[in-house]
Protein backbone atom coordinates (compact mmCIF):
# COMPACT_ATOMS: atom_id res chain seq x y z
CA UNK A 1 0.00 0.00 0.00
CA UNK A 2 0.93 3.28 -0.96
CA UNK A 3 0.89 6.39 1.38
CA UNK A 4 0.87 8.52 -2.15
CA UNK A 5 -2.23 11.21 -1.82
CA UNK A 6 -4.82 10.73 -4.70
CA UNK A 7 -4.40 13.35 -6.95
CA UNK A 8 -7.40 16.03 -7.40
CA UNK A 9 -9.25 16.45 -9.83
CA UNK A 10 -11.41 19.93 -10.44
CA UNK A 11 -14.24 17.72 -12.71
CA UNK A 12 -14.16 14.64 -10.67
CA UNK A 13 -14.07 15.26 -7.15
CA UNK A 14 -13.87 11.79 -5.46
CA UNK A 15 -12.96 9.10 -7.72
CA UNK A 16 -13.06 6.71 -5.13
CA UNK A 17 -16.40 7.76 -3.88
CA UNK A 18 -17.80 7.09 -7.90
CA UNK A 19 -16.24 3.76 -8.07
CA UNK A 20 -13.94 4.95 -11.31
CA UNK A 21 -10.80 4.52 -8.75
CA UNK A 22 -10.30 2.03 -6.80
CA UNK A 23 -7.72 0.48 -3.97
CA UNK A 24 -5.29 -2.02 -6.22
CA UNK A 25 -2.00 -3.56 -6.50
CA UNK A 26 -2.26 -3.45 -10.47
CA UNK A 27 0.67 -2.05 -12.30
CA UNK A 28 -0.12 0.79 -14.44
CA UNK A 29 1.27 0.52 -17.77
CA UNK A 30 2.39 4.18 -18.03
CA UNK A 31 4.62 4.90 -15.04
CA UNK A 32 4.81 1.12 -14.51
CA UNK A 33 4.71 1.62 -10.73
CA UNK A 34 2.10 -0.38 -8.65
CA UNK A 35 1.09 3.04 -6.76
CA UNK A 36 -1.88 1.47 -4.97
CA UNK A 37 -4.88 2.31 -6.62
CA UNK A 38 -6.03 1.96 -10.39
CA UNK A 39 -8.52 3.50 -12.72
CA UNK A 40 -11.07 1.28 -13.83
CA UNK A 41 -13.51 3.52 -16.30
CA UNK A 42 -13.53 3.83 -19.55
CA UNK A 43 -10.76 4.51 -22.10
CA UNK A 44 -10.28 5.54 -25.46
CA UNK A 45 -7.65 4.47 -27.05
CA UNK A 46 -5.92 2.87 -29.91
CA UNK A 47 -4.81 -0.18 -27.33
CA UNK A 48 -7.18 -1.82 -25.19
CA UNK A 49 -7.18 -0.88 -21.70
CA UNK A 50 -8.84 -2.37 -18.35
CA UNK A 51 -7.63 -1.45 -15.12
CA UNK A 52 -4.10 -0.25 -16.07
CA UNK A 53 -4.23 3.09 -15.78
CA UNK A 54 -3.44 5.14 -11.96
CA UNK A 55 -4.90 8.14 -11.48
CA UNK A 56 -1.62 10.43 -10.75
CA UNK A 57 -0.80 9.40 -14.88
CA UNK A 58 -4.29 10.98 -15.92
CA UNK A 59 -4.07 13.84 -13.56
CA UNK A 60 0.04 14.68 -14.86
CA UNK A 61 -1.32 13.96 -18.57
CA UNK A 62 1.19 11.17 -19.24
CA UNK A 63 -1.58 8.66 -19.63
CA UNK A 64 -3.16 10.70 -22.53
CA UNK A 65 0.41 11.66 -23.52
CA UNK A 66 2.15 8.71 -23.80
CA UNK A 67 -0.79 5.93 -24.45
CA UNK A 68 -3.01 8.71 -26.41
CA UNK A 69 -5.86 7.88 -23.62
CA UNK A 70 -9.09 9.46 -23.29
CA UNK A 71 -11.43 9.01 -20.44
CA UNK A 72 -14.40 10.32 -22.03
CA UNK A 73 -15.34 11.48 -26.07
CA UNK A 74 -14.54 15.06 -26.23
CA UNK A 75 -17.99 15.37 -27.85
CA UNK A 76 -19.58 13.66 -24.91
CA UNK A 77 -18.63 16.89 -22.74
CA UNK A 78 -21.54 19.26 -22.77
CA UNK A 79 -23.86 15.95 -24.18
CA UNK A 80 -22.87 15.94 -27.61
CA UNK A 81 -24.94 19.74 -27.99
CA UNK A 82 -27.40 19.03 -25.48
CA UNK A 83 -26.18 21.36 -22.92
CA UNK A 84 -23.71 24.43 -22.74
CA UNK A 85 -20.81 24.77 -25.21
CA UNK A 86 -17.17 25.16 -23.20
CA UNK A 87 -13.85 26.21 -24.35
CA UNK A 88 -11.45 23.92 -25.79
CA UNK A 89 -8.92 23.71 -22.72
CA UNK A 90 -12.31 22.56 -20.54
CA UNK A 91 -12.86 19.80 -23.44
CA UNK A 92 -9.58 18.55 -23.29
CA UNK A 93 -9.29 18.54 -19.41
CA UNK A 94 -12.60 16.73 -18.69
CA UNK A 95 -11.18 14.43 -22.19
CA UNK A 96 -7.47 13.93 -20.79
CA UNK A 97 -7.02 14.37 -17.38
CA UNK A 98 -10.10 13.40 -15.55
CA UNK A 99 -10.89 9.70 -14.64
CA UNK A 100 -14.48 8.92 -16.85
CA UNK A 101 -17.02 6.55 -15.29
CA UNK A 102 -18.76 3.98 -16.46
CA UNK A 103 -22.22 4.51 -18.56
CA UNK A 104 -24.33 2.22 -20.13
CA UNK A 105 -24.51 4.29 -23.10
CA UNK A 106 -21.57 6.93 -24.75
CA UNK A 107 -20.77 8.59 -21.89
CA UNK A 108 -22.12 12.32 -20.94
CA UNK A 109 -20.40 15.14 -19.25
CA UNK A 110 -22.86 17.71 -17.95
CA UNK A 111 -21.60 20.94 -18.53
CA UNK A 112 -23.11 24.62 -16.99
CA UNK A 113 -21.90 27.98 -16.64
CA UNK A 114 -19.38 27.94 -19.24
CA UNK A 115 -17.71 25.28 -17.66
CA UNK A 116 -17.60 21.27 -17.21
CA UNK A 117 -19.30 20.71 -13.92
CA UNK A 118 -18.24 18.34 -11.45
CA UNK A 119 -19.18 14.72 -11.72
CA UNK A 120 -21.19 13.01 -8.27
CA UNK A 121 -21.88 9.66 -9.42
CA UNK A 122 -24.32 7.15 -10.30
CA UNK A 123 -27.78 7.68 -8.70
CA UNK A 124 -30.79 5.07 -8.24
CA UNK A 125 -34.13 6.39 -7.07
CA UNK A 126 -33.14 6.50 -3.33
CA UNK A 127 -29.74 8.50 -3.72
CA UNK A 128 -31.84 10.98 -6.11
CA UNK A 129 -34.19 11.92 -3.34
CA UNK A 130 -31.24 12.58 -0.94
CA UNK A 131 -30.05 14.62 -3.67
CA UNK A 132 -33.76 16.40 -3.41
CA UNK A 133 -36.38 18.00 -6.00
CA UNK A 134 -33.71 20.18 -8.04
CA UNK A 135 -31.39 16.81 -8.72
CA UNK A 136 -35.14 14.93 -10.10
CA UNK A 137 -36.00 17.55 -11.91
CA UNK A 138 -32.89 17.69 -13.86
CA UNK A 139 -33.15 14.23 -14.35
CA UNK A 140 -36.93 14.05 -15.52
CA UNK A 141 -36.12 16.93 -17.57
CA UNK A 142 -33.57 15.37 -19.76
CA UNK A 143 -35.42 12.06 -19.72
CA UNK A 144 -38.20 13.92 -21.57
CA UNK A 145 -40.86 11.94 -19.46
CA UNK A 146 -43.75 13.22 -17.76
CA UNK A 147 -46.48 12.10 -15.02
CA UNK A 148 -47.06 8.55 -14.38
CA UNK A 149 -44.65 7.21 -17.36
CA UNK A 150 -41.87 9.23 -15.47
CA UNK A 151 -43.08 8.17 -11.66
CA UNK A 152 -42.96 4.31 -12.58
CA UNK A 153 -39.18 5.45 -14.29
CA UNK A 154 -37.90 7.82 -11.82
CA UNK A 155 -38.94 4.83 -9.32
CA UNK A 156 -36.65 2.00 -11.41
CA UNK A 157 -33.45 4.02 -11.48
CA UNK A 158 -31.06 2.03 -9.59
CA UNK A 159 -27.24 3.03 -8.83
CA UNK A 160 -25.68 -0.52 -9.72
CA UNK A 161 -28.15 -1.17 -12.38
CA UNK A 162 -30.44 0.55 -14.66
CA UNK A 163 -31.74 1.94 -15.70
CA UNK A 164 -29.61 4.77 -13.52
CA UNK A 165 -28.63 8.19 -13.36
CA UNK A 166 -25.73 10.43 -13.15
CA UNK A 167 -25.29 13.08 -11.20
CA UNK A 168 -23.08 16.45 -11.81
CA UNK A 169 -22.90 19.69 -9.47
CA UNK A 170 -22.03 22.80 -11.41
CA UNK A 171 -18.94 24.13 -9.70
CA UNK A 172 -20.02 27.63 -10.17
CA UNK A 173 -24.02 27.56 -9.60
CA UNK A 174 -24.20 24.08 -7.71
CA UNK A 175 -26.69 23.28 -9.93
CA UNK A 176 -27.25 19.72 -10.49
CA UNK A 177 -27.62 18.20 -13.84
CA UNK A 178 -27.08 15.22 -15.54
CA UNK A 179 -28.91 12.25 -17.22
CA UNK A 180 -30.19 8.66 -17.07
CA UNK A 181 -29.51 6.04 -19.45
CA UNK A 182 -30.29 1.81 -19.70
CA UNK A 183 -28.50 -0.53 -21.80
ZN1 LIG B 1 0.78 5.51 -13.64
ZN1 LIG C 1 -23.99 26.66 -13.33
Amino acid sequence: MTSESLPTFKYHPDPIATGSVVVSDNECVCCKQARGYIYTGPVYSEDEHADDICPWCIADNSAHANLGAEFIDPVGVGGYGEWEEVSAPIYEEVASRTPGFTGWQQEKWFTCCADAAGFLGRAGYKELLAMGAGAIEAIRVESQLEGAEWEEYLKGLKKDGEPTAYLFRCLHCQKIGGYSDFS
